[in-house]
């Protein structure tokens, strides 16, 4: 972090491609519900920042080499996780979802079996994959960005993608060409990371942004501005 204008400037890493927490519109503006949230938590709180987009495993990376002070991007708070990062409250819910071609013929977690299945990096989605792997007898190919995870699924490289269920399907909606399978039967929440006990007072300020956000109905604002009401 740098001094600028008596205050601290906050850098924050963030994914490249996960929609709709971060993604680029049509206008190639850089938007999302990770982005809106921090935007009116850094306003309601009076903090500035900086952002990086660099994809999910790079801004982990860049947290724990100390090269931003925070990462928004869909994170999942697991016990994993807990031990290394600090995690603000939970905004949002999500688990894995697994994604096809429609006419693949694979129609469950046993159609896997003896192919190969695509997954980002760093990823709860990996870990997942990681975990059923052998019991359902697949591999596993690792890829940086979700966009590129896609493109392995719909060219029919790989034979499903491993995405947050709330990301695939909102790409799913607007006429990507996949369709889920199943869910992981474990969920968990997103939440705001910094490095364990580095940032407390980053921490506290989006915990009482986000409370204040939720209160004022404009968390709900910034939802629906993505996933409708
Ligand atoms: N929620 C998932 C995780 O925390 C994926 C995040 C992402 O790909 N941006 O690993």
């Amino acid at each position: 972090s740098s001094e600028a204008s008596g205050g601290e400037v906050y850098i924050i890493g963030t994914d490249t491609t996960f929609a709709p927490f971060e993604f680029e519109n049509d206008e190639g503006e850089f938007v999302g519900i990770d982005l809106d949230l921090l935007e009116a938590i850094a306003e309601d709180q009076g903090f500035e920042y900086e952002l990086r987009s660099l994809g999910f495993n790079a801004a982990v990376t860049a947290l724990e080499a100390g090269q931003v002070d925070g990462v928004i991007a869909g994170m999942s708070i697991n016990e994993e996780r807990l031990v290394k990062y600090d995690f603000s409250d939970p905004y949002y819910s999500s688990r894995t979802g697994v994604a096809v071609k429609p006419d693949s013929g694979i129609t469950s977690l046993e159609d896997l079996a003896g192919t190969q299945v695509v997954v980002k990096t760093g990823t709860t989605g990996a870990e997942y994959a990681e975990s059923i792997k052998d019991e359902y007898d697949f591999d596993v190919k690792y890829v940086e960005d979700s966009s590129t995870m896609y493109q392995d699924a719909l060219t029919g490289n790989s034979s499903a993608v491993f995405e947050d269920y709330p990301v695939i399907q909102y790409e799913i909606t607007r006429g990507m060409g996949l369709e889920v399978i199943a869910q992981s039967e474990e969920g968990g929440e997103y939440g705001f990371a910094t490095l364990k006990e580095k940032q407390p007072e980053l921490v506290e300020m989006f915990n009482a942004g986000l409370q204040n956000l939720r209160e004022s109905g404009e968390y709900d604002e910034i939802i629906a501005r993505y996933l409708g009401e």
